[in-house]
């Protein structure tokens, strides 16, 4: 029996609370919104025209100093990670975060505000499955200054962490699975801790306006200084495993994994979510259906054969398997010993040559350029080939999965397309083609 696939969630209603920003010191109200599904967290600058807003992805990252910012263009939003951290912790997939100021209010310096902000505004289920990123080889990261992050498998996401401060004082350790009932209990009221020496210069230039022991842990030398007595003994590990939760929020997907972290920071938990981005892509670029799906999806022999003018023995694609988008596709070519080339390349040794690889990539492609252009009196001709790479092989036998992505169309005559075949889940070649319009 197939479980339920997890849903999507969004908060119920909007909701809001003001306070204040921690390094202008301005009051700022931030107000939570639901939004649709597959739309991730978003930042709204109200206070901005336009009303601007920024995806909560790492590839919007900025700056990891002392706390994450993310923009777009001119716009900047700072330290995003805890609010960040309580939404994702607590089930929340989309919502819009408006405020009318450059970072949100700072509360007491822990995720509580945030948690209880959720609380009010509720949290729903929406009609999507949730998308998840499953850790299959351990990933890690590291850093001169000392910091470990390992990205083990597990079918939960689990965070185990290791802080410790100057000389080894402070040596903390905690180990979870993220859910919203022991974020909530655990993590959201571990509050914000500084070393003195860290930010005395920062007080001193004025840069942190709003920062009081209201809403932050002082550590000055041995002593700890903070308006109210430590939440937890290990109160500054819990909120270590909180920026975690945070900045890891910005890879957009699930984490299904076991993260390992001695001394994190904001630094290597945005290298870390810069590494799943990246083995993400990846992925997507090599996942291919298994079954080859037939109607409006893609085109049968015939309707390739009706676009291509090639034949026998140079029509190099069997079949489109689907449109992605107008501007990419799959394609299919299934090789067999009976190839022509096989003959002479190499007798006793047969390996499908690279350029009939770039010539199925440009048979591809001139589909794309067909539908683009919607018409059969012209002809889209290849050009040039750049960027041309063969990296494996491809013998009888293989299926190759031929992925091609228009990326420029300038004007009415050239345009640009990035290739690549798959054979077996790796990549054989791949090209950046040109091509001009001719009429037929
Ligand atoms: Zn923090």
């Amino acid at each position: 029996m197939a479980s339920t696939p997890e849903l999507q969630h969004t908060v119920g209603k909007s909701a809001g609370f003001t306070g204040t920003a921690l390094h202008t010191g301005e009051r700022v109200t931030l107000r939570l919104h639901p939004a649709p599904v597959d739309s991730g967290i978003k930042f709204k600058r109200k206070d901005l025209q336009d009303e601007p807003t920024i995806d909560a992805k790492i590839e919007n990252l900025k700056t990891v100093e002392r706390a994450t910012t993310i923009g777009e263009g001119p716009v900047r939003v700072h330290t995003v990670e805890h609010v960040l951290a309580a939404l994702w912790a607590m089930g929340v997939d989309n919502a819009v975060v408006e405020m009318d100021a450059n970072e949100p209010p700072i509360g007491d310096g822990s995720a509580q505000s945030y948690v209880d902000l959720i609380r009010k505004a509720g949290v729903t289920a929406q009609e999507e499955p949730r998308k998840f990123f499953h850790v299959r080889d351990t990933m890690h990261v590291e850093s001169k200054t000392g910091t470990l992050i390992i990205l083990l498998p597990d079918e939960k996401f689990r965070i185990s962490c290791t802080q410790a401060g100057p000389n080894n004082q402070f040596s903390q350790f905690f180990s979870m699975e993220v859910t919203p009932a022991v974020f909530e209990r655990e993590i959201a009221p571990a509050r914000t801790f500084v070393y003195y020496e860290d930010v005395k210069p920062l007080m001193d230039k004025n840069l942190i306006k709003g920062g009081s022991l209201e809403n932050a842990i002082v550590v000055r030398g041995e002593a700890v200084l903070s308006k109210e007595p430590l939440r937890f003994s290990d109160e500054f590990v819990r909120h270590k495993i909180l920026d975690v939760i945070g900045d890891l929020a910005l890879v957009g997907r699930r984490i299904r994994g076991h993260v390992v972290a001695v001394k994190p920071g904001h630094a290597t938990n945005a290298e870390l979510a810069r590494a799943i981005a990246r083995e993400q892509t990846r992925r997507s670029a090599l996942a291919t259906p298994r079954t080859m799906p037939s109607g409006d999806g893609g085109l049968d022999t015939d309707q390739v054969m009706q676009i291509l003018p090639h034949r026998f023995p140079f029509l190099m694609v069997d079949r489109i398997i689907s449109f992605e988008t107008e501007t990419k596709c799959v394609g299919v070519k299934t090789v067999t010993i009976n190839e022509p080339f096989f003959q002479g390349h190499f007798p006793g040794h047969p390996v499908m040559p690279g350029v009939m690889q770039v010539e199925a990539m440009a048979q591809v492609a001139s589909i794309l350029l067909f539908k683009l252009a919607k018409t059969t009196s012209r002809i889209g001709y290849f050009m040039s080939a750049d960027e041309v790479k063969f990296r494996k092989p491809v013998l009888p036998g293989d299926t190759i999965f031929i992925h091609a992505e228009l990326t420029k169309s300038r004007g009415e005559r050239l345009a640009k397309a990035k290739c690549h075949c798959v054979v077996n889940d790796a990549i054989v070649s791949e090209a950046e083609l040109m091509f001009t319009f001719l009429d037929k």
